[in-house]
């Protein structure tokens, strides 16, 4: 089986603010675009293409010269992240994240990644949080705007790096929000929704219908799957 874990909200608790104020920087540095983290708005289940590209538009950027600054963004973006993360990010784990990790890796689960972080900061954040060595393989924010992209991209990659495909039913994108559901349903893939991030609750996330929804990581040993 092959598990397609979200980052903020679902392995950390939220987006720690270093990743606000690197996307802060970066849209500053590339694009002339002064603005402070609390300007970025709702971030959760989104792509930081998706949520850079909404901040440009309101600041009138037309889109020409949005997508060409993209690239610079992404470098400027993981350049001040790494100048200003902590060294340490184990307190923003959830409850019991690096324990699940481990008890699928024990039961023989293959793990990547699809998040809407940027690579760079994705790899940088995981590490940070003690968690990264778990992770073959993913897919990532700075590869398309839209979430819906990424499962594509993550299978094949699991392909080249587990060396064995994986049916549609023996995959499952776990994530904290509609849109981590929304994902892995447009890609045919059975999808696990966790309340431990910011902004959806159990019921709210129910609501949306993933094949399950559990509380926090450690649940997910509760489930029927063959393991
Ligand atoms: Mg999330």
């Amino acid at each position: 089986m092959l598990f397609l874990f979200d980052i903020d909200g679902t392995l950390l608790r939220r987006l720690p603010p270093a990743h606000r104020r690197a996307l802060c920087e970066a849209l500053r540095s590339v694009y002339g675009i002064a603005l402070e983290s609390v300007d970025l708005g709702p971030t959760a289940g989104m792509t930081d293409t998706a949520i850079t590209s909404r901040l440009l538009a309101a600041a009138g950027c037309d889109s020409r010269a949005a997508e060409a600054g993209l690239t610079s963004f992404y470098t400027a973006a993981a350049d001040a992240y790494d100048r200003i993360v902590d060294a340490d990010l184990s307190a923003y784990r959830t409850p019991h994240a690096a324990e699940a990790l481990e008890w699928l890796a024990a039961r023989g689960a293959s793990l990547g990644l699809v998040t809407g972080n940027i690579q760079r900061i994705a790899w940088s954040k995981l590490g940070a949080a003690g968690l990264a060595r778990h992770f073959g393989c993913g897919a990532f924010g700075d590869e398309a705007e839209a979430r819906d992209a990424l499962p594509p991209l993550a299978l094949v990659r699991a392909r080249e790096i587990f060396g064995r495909d994986f049916a549609p039913d023996q995959v499952y994108v776990v994530g904290d929000t509609p849109a981590d559901i929304a994902c892995g349903v447009a890609s045919g893939l059975r999808t696990i929704a966790v309340a431990t991030g910011p902004e959806h609750t159990l019921e709210h996330l129910r609501a949306c219908a993933p094949d399950f929804v559990i509380a926090d990581l450690r649940d997910l040993e509760t489930l029927p799957l063959p393991l």
